[in-house]
């Protein structure tokens, strides 16, 4: 994995280059930004550079080839370490912690100069389990680094926040991603710009959509089941929960469109072009909408999109959370 295999985060990028030139590591690092961002790569890439054995000094590009690197990109690298809460035994967030991080950071790297411990989905890791990664933050034996991924940082204790680097992870210009789409990717140019204008600078995002010859499927599902919303009863989203049944994943994607729905929705009502809309072959369906919905409409729901993001990232009920959704897209009186 290299620093390259990630598009955009050019910031993040030379500030982690600067700092393996300068040998300047930081102890902790704290990478931000919603999932598909490229946080992990990046990670792994930085991983990967500051164990290459064969690297001459200055360089910040791992060779690729040596003994390490062959490690690091097959995940095997024993000074590499990947913490996940949902590998927990029994659930045991804690326990796991103590034991796959602190516990474990007392012995010396295995083979390198550094043993690199990455914290995925830092966010949902609960104030105690925190507390004590905190420990691994705060005082850690000089080798070690810290990198947590975190895609939401109002879920972490100030503590934290304040004893690591933050690495904000920034959208990507929509013309990049389009271009990255057409060279990889075997979809039309109306497709990539599609399915680009729709990630809205998630690079992840824009691939798995082009990957997924299911979504555009899911994106029409979303205006028919829109369209028409006022009249419709909570029994009509039954199919759709049904649908999502366990897969949080996915009920996040029917969010999102619901909400890229409502934002068009709203830039029609104050009469924007169609360049700028999402959803711009459905100009019908937008202006039915429109006209039913008031601007304080609009906002509660939009107010309800955002709720259900966080909540799913909460881990609440899924059906719970979509019911709430839909509750806020009904008129109040
Ligand atoms: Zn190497």
């Amino acid at each position: 994995m290299y620093f390259d295999d990630v598009l955009g985060q050019e910031d993040i990028k030379t500030h982690l280059e600067s700092a393996i030139k300068s040998g300047k590591i930081s102890h902790a690092y704290l990478f931000t930004g919603e999932e598909g961002m490229g946080k992990l790569m990046m990670a792994r890439a930085f991983a990967q550079a500051l164990l290459c054995e064969e690297k001459a000094p200055g360089e910040t590009r791992p060779c690729g080839t040596c003994h390490s690197c062959r490690q690091a990109d097959s995940l095997n690298h024993p000074d590499i370490i990947f913490f996940r809460p949902g590998d927990a035994p029994d659930r045991k967030v804690s326990d796991y912690a103590r034991s796959k991080v602190v516990g474990d950071m007392q012995t010396r790297p295995y083979q390198s100069k550094y043993k690199i411990y990455i914290i995925e989905e830092a966010h949902t890791l609960s104030e105690q389990v925190q507390n004590i990664l905190l420990k691994s933050i705060e005082e850690p034996p000089s080798y070690v680094i810290s990198i947590l991924l975190c895609a939401n940082r109002r879920m972490m204790i100030p503590t934290i926040l304040s004893r690591c680097v933050e690495m904000p992870f920034r959208p990507v210009a929509t013309s990049r991603i389009v271009s990255y789409l057409k060279q990889n990717y075997e979809i039309t140019d109306a497709e990539a710009q599609e399915n680009a204008s729709f990630a809205f600078g998630n690079v992840g995002r824009a691939i798995r959509q082009s990957e997924d010859s299911g979504y555009r499927q899911r994106r029409e599902s979303v205006i028919g089941l829109l369209s028409g919303f006022h009249e419709k009863g909570a029994y009509e989203w039954m199919p759709l929960i049904g649908t999502i049944g366990k897969d949080r994943a996915l009920a996040g994607e029917y969010v999102d469109l619901i909400g890229e729905w409502l934002r068009d929705v709203l830039f029609y009502k104050t009469g924007a072009k169609k360049g700028d809309l999402c959803y711009d072959k459905q100009e019908y369906a937008l202006k039915d909408m429109a006209e039913a919905m008031s601007f304080e409409d609009i906002d509660r729901a939009l107010r309800g999109v955002e709720v259900a993001r966080r909540h799913l990232a909460a881990a609440v009920d899924i059906e719970l959370v979509m019911l709430n959704l839909f509750d806020s897209f009904l008129p109040r009186d």
